[in-house]
């Protein structure tokens, strides 16, 4: 896990089992529909893709939506994985499909994580977010069979105008809710999700130091989705904590940085390099289209035709996206662009440019800064 290459093979791998979700969050990328779309993949074309998925050095396979819980094979196809030997987790979404004896059975089956989505501390502002009145009583008690179970909880969060004022209580409702993991996503405006719904680059730097501080005193593990730059941020922090380092850890932190090698020293530990979209993280549709991330709606090709192993070494989307130097703006020259790089997605869904740069980043590298001086002094 440790020596991947990313070039070669991803980290994870997410799959849309279907877009068919009783669900209507306000942000929803997959624009999710109730019925199940007549073209997506079988059960035996899925086998041939956990097959596929399972030979690229086994990275992490997390079955999204819609919701996963729509697919009767949900199960089936969980458990030829998980008998190969690969990890799954899963993402359903919170709905009377979500029962006792579901997650028993995903149990019994080995499923090694059940993730939830909690967008607010309270159900006021989560059923806002997730469209649905009740989704928020319906996920505690869920979470409650979960423990009963004693199954892992990792908790998804979505950062937006709706619960930015509201994270210390946010905090302290994931932090009694006993999770291994929370994952804090930070809105790309793809889907059904607006620009106006974000919170402002200036407060995506507060919630990353908020963040860091949060991450030191927990017992859970926190990372970040579309938020690379909360990589940077750990990083800042940790140098800024350390000002008596000799040259040595100087210069050992400086080549991580320039290599992307940051998974021992930005404490953020599960993958060895900075994974961003196409770079480490790949996303297949309920009908097989392979894009770079699940916001970054540019088609690279279709597992029905192409094998996955090439569309993701082989693709010039995905051989671009893992290339920072080739990125446009500030984050082609920033010195972190190869842990960090900023949202692709972000860029992609706000510019129409993946290669350009985080639109959401305060940061200005230090190429720029240096540039601007020599102008001041000419
Ligand atoms: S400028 Fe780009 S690469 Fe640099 S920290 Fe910001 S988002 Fe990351």
């Amino acid at each position: 896990m440790f020596n991947r290459d990313y070039n070669e093979n991803p980290f994870i791998v997410i799959w849309e089992l279907t877009r068919a979700c009783q669900l209507h969050c306000l942000h929803c990328r997959a624009e999710a529909q109730h019925h199940r779309h007549p073209l997506e993949l079988t059960f035996e074309e899925g086998k041939k893709l956990i097959d596929d998925i399972y030979e690229m050095d086994n990275p992490m396979l997390v079955f999204t939506g819609g919701d996963p819980l729509e697919r009767p094979d949900v199960f089936d196809i969980a458990e030829y994985a998980i008998k190969k030997g690969v990890r799954v987790s899963m993402t359903p979404s919170a709905t009377p499909n979500v029962t006792k004896e579901a997650m028993q059975q995903a149990k019994d089956i080995g499923l090694a994580r059940w993730a939830f989505s909690i967008d607010g501390h309270c159900a006021e502002v989560h059923d806002h977010f997730r469209g649905t009145s009740g989704s928020f009583d319906l996920t505690m008690n869920a979470i409650s069979y979960l423990h009963e179970l004693d199954m892992p909880l990792q908790i998804n969060t979505v950062i937006s105008r709706y619960n930015y004022d509201y994270l210390d209580e946010m905090a302290e409702m994931v932090e009694n809710l006993n999770c291994v993991l929370w994952s804090v996503f930070f809105l790309v405006p793809t889907g059904r999700g607006k620009e106006s719904d974000m919170i402002t680059p200036a407060e995506h730097e507060k919630v990353f130091r908020w963040l860091y501080q949060l991450s030191k005193r927990v017992p859970f593990d926190i990372k970040t989705t579309a938020g690379q730059h909360y990589r940077r941020v750990v990083i800042q922090q940790k140098m800024r904590e350390q000002k008596g380092m000799s040259g040595a850890e100087h210069i050992f932190y400086e080549d991580a940085i320039n290599q992307g090698k940051t998974g021992q020293i930005d404490g953020l530990g599960r993958a060895p390099k900075g994974v961003n979209d196409g770079n480490g993280f790949v996303f297949i549709s309920h009908t097989g289209d392979v894009f770079p991330s699940g916001l970054l709606p540019i088609k690279a090709g279709n597992v029905r035709v192409t094998p996955l192993s090439k569309i993701y070494r082989e693709s010039e989307i995905f051989q671009n996206l893992r290339n920072p130097d080739k990125y446009k703006g500030k984050c082609g020259v920033c010195e972190f662009r190869h842990v960090c790089g900023g949202s692709r997605s972000r860029a992609y869904n706000i510019t129409g440019d993946y290669m350009e740069s985080e639109p959401y980043c305060v940061y200005i590298p230090k190429a720029m800064r240096q540039k601007g001086k020599q102008k001041r002094t000419v």
